[in-house]
């Protein structure tokens, strides 16, 4: 049967602005870097696209090489929009980078104009979409200069194939340059990608007040440390999670005992405050207005709903924001 949007999806989501740009962006949105390859179940992954769609998400953030394999998140999203959300493109963001390995050879990784522009095109050939909303140099490159990435960026906004620039992974003097570059080039950043967590917090003292200043967006990727800030781990590694999949990216040896530690405290925290860990951990990064969007992975619907929850709770008293700090 075909796919009919409820009607009442954006009374249920909260929108913030990027930056000091004119676009809006749900203030949780949904990354495909796990859980939507072609080693996982299409109508899984399908579900819970459509899932966030129905919710107000009205924005998907892929990758090059998400998937595995590489490229597969992509297609599988490509699928989606052809089959179920070809009528909403112009409801959605979709963005896509490019920076870490993706085909071998050396135009195949990092920074150059070569290796973003044809991989900008594979994407969206994979996708079947004739531009991305937002294109991203995924990572700084210490061997090219910042002026050919960021030219490059600069000409994906120019030739239509992508609306917005954006960079992700850039230490905050690199990424001051970068916002300088682009402005020049008539192509303002519109968005910065970091991690950030409550176990990742790099960005506060760093990066969020030069966001401030130059009116550029921020989403927050893996809000969850990748499934650890939800309470799962706390009785070893559960069957199916990512710690426990061979192709997923957390490291069993991460969940160290200062870790659990910590995380059996905000899980006390977040029991106080009526939230699952998983949705404290959501609203704490909300809880900055310079936060535009929280950028997290879904393996089911369940773990979806649970964590759209967190927008709606988004105030800390200082007691508990001083607990928080371990
Ligand atoms: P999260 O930190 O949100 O982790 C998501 C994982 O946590 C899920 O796949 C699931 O894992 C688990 N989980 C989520 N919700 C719940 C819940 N309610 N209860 C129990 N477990 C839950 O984000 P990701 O690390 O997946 O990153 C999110 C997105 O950020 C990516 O898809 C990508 O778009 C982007 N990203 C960008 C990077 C960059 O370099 N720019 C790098 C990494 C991510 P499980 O399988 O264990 O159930």
């Amino acid at each position: 049967m075909s796919y009919i949007p409820n009607e009442n999806r954006y009374g249920k989501m909260i929108y913030r602005r990027c930056g000091r740009s004119g676009l809006q962006l749900p203030s949780i949105s949904l990354g495909l870097w796990h859980n939507f390859g072609d080693v996982d179940e299409y109508t899984n992954g399908r579900k819970v696209i459509l899932k966030a769609f129905d919710s107000g998400i009205t924005h998907f953030d892929l990758a090059n090489n998400y998937g595995p394999p590489y490229g597969s998140a992509e297609r599988n999203f490509g699928k989606v929009m052809r089959e179920d959300l070809s009528a909403y493109r112009d409801q959605l963001i979709i963005s896509t980078k490019a920076g870490y390995d993706m085909w071998p050879g050396p135009y195949g990784n990092w920074g150059s104009r070569k290796y973003l522009l044809a991989s900008l095109d594979q994407s969206l050939q994979r996708m079947g979409l004739p531009y991305v909303d937002i294109f991203y140099s995924h990572r700084p490159d210490p061997d090219t200069p910042l002026e050919e990435t960021m030219g490059a960026l600069a000409y994906a906004v120019h030739s239509g194939k992508a609306l917005y620039a954006g960079i992700s992974n850039y230490p905050a003097p690199l990424a001051r340059r970068a916002f300088s570059i682009l402005r020049e080039l008539g192509t303002p950043c519109l968005i910065h990608q970091p991690k950030y967590s409550l176990l990742e917090r790099w960005v506060e003292a760093e990066l969020m007040e030069e966001l401030e200043k130059e009116g550029v967006g921020c989403i927050a990727f893996s809000p969850l440390a990748q499934g650890m800030l939800t309470g799962k781990y706390l009785k070893g590694i559960p069957e199916g999670s990512r710690a426990q999949r061979a192709d997923g990216a957390l490291q069993a040896e991460s969940i160290t005992p200062e870790v659990l530690d910590k995380i059996n405290k905000w899980n006390g925290i977040a029991r106080e405050r009526g939230q699952t860990l998983a949705q404290m951990a959501i609203s704490w990064l909300l809880k900055d207005p310079r936060v535009t969007s929280v950028l997290i992975g879904a393996r089911t619907v369940e773990q979806l709903e649970e964590n759209l929850k967190a927008a709606y709770n988004v105030s800390f008293t200082q007691e508990e924001l001083r607990d928080l700090n371990l």
